[in-house]
């Protein structure tokens, strides 16, 4: 992971480029959180971190983030709540 670009408060995507940023209602770039999580000031994704973990992990397996589904699994469920979206 790049750990120098900002990562997304929802499902942890590094954002490296100005058009990963998600956007504000208007119009405006969303320093949070990335362009498939929030677009025009609202979540795309409004299920249970869990939710978002099961959906996080084929995209990380196929960056190479982790080595296996496990691995991925268990390491956002210690990461994610960390991140503002999931935050208490
Ligand atoms: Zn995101």
């Amino acid at each position: 992971m790049m750990m120098n670009a900002p990562i997304c408060q929802c499902c942890a995507m590094p954002m490296t480029e100005d058009s990963l940023f998600g956007t504000n209602k208007d119009g405006s770039k969303n320093e949070d959180y990335c362009a498939y999580c929030f677009k025009g000031g609202e979540f795309t994704f409004d299920g249970t971190m869990d939710e978002m973990i099961e959906f996080c992990v084929q995209p990380c397996l196929d960056n190479g983030v982790y080595p296996d589904a496990d691995t991925a699994r268990k390491s956002m469920k210690e990461f994610f709540p960390s991140l503002k979206r999931w935050k208490g």
